[in-house]
C-alpha cells in the first residue's frame, strides 16, 4: 500500500464547459466563451508590490490561500507577460511614471487590481510625495479595501477580475469607448 494513499472522493473540481451544444461526441459553443475560460483561468499576475499591502500578497501566494488555485500561480515580472497588474502598497509620486510605464508595457488585453487604502487612494499619507490613488495615472478595474486587506479579499478580488476577462467582449478593445478612456489618461494607443 502507498505510503501516502489517495483520499477519496476528491475535493478537486473541474472548470465547469463554457454553455453551449452538447450532444454525442461533440461539443459547441462560441469563440468568444472559450476564449473567456482560456483568459479567466490563466491570468498571470504583475506584482507591483511596494510595501505592507505586498506581504499580504505574499501570504496570498503561500501555501495556505495557494493563488495557484485560481490559476494564477505564475507571477511575471516582465510586462509583456503579464495581464493581471496588481498595485499593492503606498506609490510615491516619483514612482508614478514607473507605474505608468509598466501599465503602458503589458499587452492587451490587461487588467489592474488595484489593492489596499495606499494604492486606492493614498490611504492615511495625504501629503505632497504620495500618489492619492493611482487611477489618477492608469485605468483600474478592481479596488481591494483594506489597510492592509486580508489574502480573502485580495483572493476576492482576483475573482471580481476573473469574472470581468470571462465575460468580456473580443472587440472591447478595439471599442471607441476603449480608446476613449485610455485617451483620458493620455496613453497612447497608437
Ligand atoms: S494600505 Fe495599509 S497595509 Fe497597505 S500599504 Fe498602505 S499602510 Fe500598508
Amino acid at each position: 500500500m502507498s505510503k501516502y494513499p489517495i483520499k477519496k472522493p476528491s475535493k478537486i473540481e473541474l472548470v465547469k464547459a463554457p454553455e453551449g451544444v452538447e450532444g454525442p461526441g461533440f461539443f459547441a459553443t462560441s469563440l468568444e466563451k472559450v476564449v473567456g475560460l482560456a483568459r479567466k483561468n490563466s491570468l498571470w499576475p504583475l506584482p507591483f508590490a511596494t510595501s505592507c499591502c505586498g506581504i499580504e500578497f505574499m501570504a496570498t501566494m503561500a501555501s495556505t490561500y495557494d493563488l495557484a488555485r485560481f490559476g494564477s500561480e505564475r507571477l511575471s515580472f516582465s510586462p509583456r507577460q503579464a495581464d493581471l497588474l496588481m498595485v499593492m502598497g503606498t506609490i510615491a509620486k516619483k514612482m508614478g511614471p514607473t507605474l505608468r510605464q509598466v501599465y503602458e508595457q503589458m499587452a492587451e488585453p490587461k487588467w489592474v487590481l488595484c489593492v489596499g487604502a495606499c494604492a486606492s487612494s493614498g490611504g492615511i499619507f495625504d501629503t505632497y510625495s504620495v500618489l492619492q490613488g493611482i487611477d489618477r495615472i492608469i485605468p483600474v478595474d478592481v479596488y481591494v479595501p483594506g489597510c492592509p486587506p486580508r489574502p480573502e479579499q485580495i483572493i476576492e478580488g482576483i475573482l471580481k477580475i476573473q469574472q470581468l476577462a470571462e465575460n468580456e467582449s473580443l472587440r472591447r478593445r478595439d471599442s471607441e469607448q476603449y480608446k476613449k478612456m485610455l485617451e483620458s489618461y493620455g496613453i497612447d494607443i497608437s
